[in-house]
């Protein structure tokens, strides 16, 4: 017999194994195990058998690159991106839709069961896309140099080195085009392109909104400074071939960091802002401005919100997490008043702004941390019939949770983009006196292993 001793893992680096998948990871990685110890292997899938050579050994797993597969899945699909493997933006392309689908619902069965302690709950079928590609409104895209070339793509992993992509399968076609423009113009007139390793030149990153609604596109060019030389040629090529124009901006950031944006924009041609609709709301959309970046699904997802949150026209909401008050502006279509609260006070401006343009006085939005707004509220006796979160990744602080149980909302609707704190909360709220009634997945970013879902809690008695 084995012994049961601990061992070192059987696994060097830069071996090759032949590896039977089992799992899948949350970040989409193929999990296998090879003596014991267990090996990470992007691109493959449960039920595969591989061949796969270690890259990376820790104490308690590694990570592994594919050489051969030997067994593929029936749920595998042909990658449409030509640098899938590379980008890293999209994890879940080798997964057919229908798949990628099953599996976020049962990352939300999963977490609500071994989490939340929930395992009878109702949870429907992710909705999807019919056609889940080209869903996405922003692209936000370095520039460099390459060859001497002007390119645009993505950094490979720990490098200053662009990757060129021309086309991008789950951004609108326009910001192909835009690109392509931009490449052609700054190649022609010789812009220096930023070099970040040197933290040179001028060229930064190209953003590029669109409302899918209104058609209507801003094109947001990123500098190391000022200057923008023979601005007006790209303008002119812009205008030419983008129909929805709207907006030519420079925003300048000197800053040696990562962050995109700098403080200041200027505006080179057309309107500050463009605008789009979520169902019957405007949004105005500057170049500094947070929006929901699948507008199509946001309004299945807020469409669900309101679903759940089932007003007559006679109550008072709480949207908490409210950002440019997206969710807080479907509400009060329904609701006597809406009050939102959010932490960033530009989104808050925005909201209020989103909220003038579509002629909306019954919303009230507050700036300020969710966790000690609301239970301020509570304090002075403030009620709510129906609560909203959309909380960030980390969910809702414990003082917001109180806040809910003092005030005794009939109907607490949760939105949320991550499955762990989503079933930890519900845990908390369904000790205290709520039912978690149903779950609804809805899939915000396809090709990625992002889970987005909408779930209704009403209260027991
Ligand atoms: N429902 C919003 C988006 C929510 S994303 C929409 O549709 O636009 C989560 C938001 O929570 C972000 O805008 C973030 O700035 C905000 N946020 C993060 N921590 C917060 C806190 N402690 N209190 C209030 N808002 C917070």
């Amino acid at each position: 017999m084995e012994k049961l001793t601990r061992q070192e893992p059987h696994v060097a680096k830069n071996e090759v194994y032949e590896i039977e998948i089992t799992g899948f990871s949350n970040d989409g990685y193929g999990v296998g195990r090879v003596n014991g110890f267990t090996l990470f292997v992007p691109g493959v899938l449960p039920g595969e058998k591989i061949l796969a050579k270690v890259v990376k050994v820790k104490k308690q797993y590694g990570y592994g690159r594919l050489l051969e597969l030997r067994s593929p899945s029936p749920d595998r699909a042909e990658p449409v991106c030509p640098v899938y493997k590379r980008c890293g933006g999209c994890q879940l392309q080798h997964l057919s839709y229908a798949k990628q689908l099953e599996w976020k619902r049962q990352w939300v069965v999963d977490s609500l069961q071994r989490i939340g302690g929930l395992s009878d709950v109702l949870v429907h079928p992710t909705i999807g896309m019919s056609a889940p590609w080209r869903y996405r409104n922003k692209s936000q895209v370095p520039v460099g140099q390459r060859n001497g070339q002007v390119v645009t793509g993505f950094y490979a992993p720990r490098s200053h080195e662009i990757i060129p992509i021309e086309q991008c399968g789950i951004q609108h076609e326009v910001s192909d085009r835009v690109l392509r423009l931009v490449r052609e113009w700054a190649g022609k007139w010789q812009i220096p392109v930023y070099d970040e390793g040197r933290h040179q030149g001028l060229l930064r990153h190209v953003v590029v909104k669109t409302g899918f609604a209104t058609g209507e596109v801003m094109v947001v060019l990123v500098t190391n400074g000022e200057r923008l030389p023979h601005g007006e040629k790209l303008l002119n090529r812009l205008r030419e071939e983008v129909p929805g124009l709207q907006s030519l901006v420079q925003n300048i950031q000197t800053r040696r960091t990562n962050v995109i944006l700098g403080e200041r924009s200027k505006l080179l041609w057309g309107r500050e802002v463009i605008y789009d609709r979520i169902g019957n709301v405007r949004f105005a959309i500057s170049a500094r401005s947070f929006y929901q970046v699948n507008p199509l699904q946001t309004e299945v997802l807020y469409g669900k919100a309101l679903e759940y949150a089932a007003l007559t026209g006679e109550e008072v909401v709480i949207d908490a997490y409210c950002g440019i008050g997206t969710i807080s502006l479907f509400l009060a279509q329904k609701a006597r008043h809406v009050y939102g609260v959010e932490v960033v006070p530009e989104a808050v401006a925005d909201a209020r702004r989103n909220a003038a343009l579509n002629q909306m006085q019954n919303v009230t939005f507050v700036a300020g941390e969710a966790e000690t707004v609301i239970p301020e509220w509570a304090s002075q006796g403030l009620r709510a019939d129906v609560i909203v979160v959309d909380p960030p990744r980390k969910g809702c602080g414990e003082p917001l949770l109180m806040a809910i149980l003092e005030m005794r909302p009939r109907r607490v609707v949760y939105v949320s983009c991550n499955p762990a704190t989503l079933a930890r909360d519900l845990k908390y709220l369904s000790e205290h006196g709520y039912v978690v009634a149903e779950v609804q997945p809805v899939d915000m970013f396809p090709q990625t292993v992002h889970v987005e879902s909408v779930t209704l809690l009403v209260r027991k008695d």
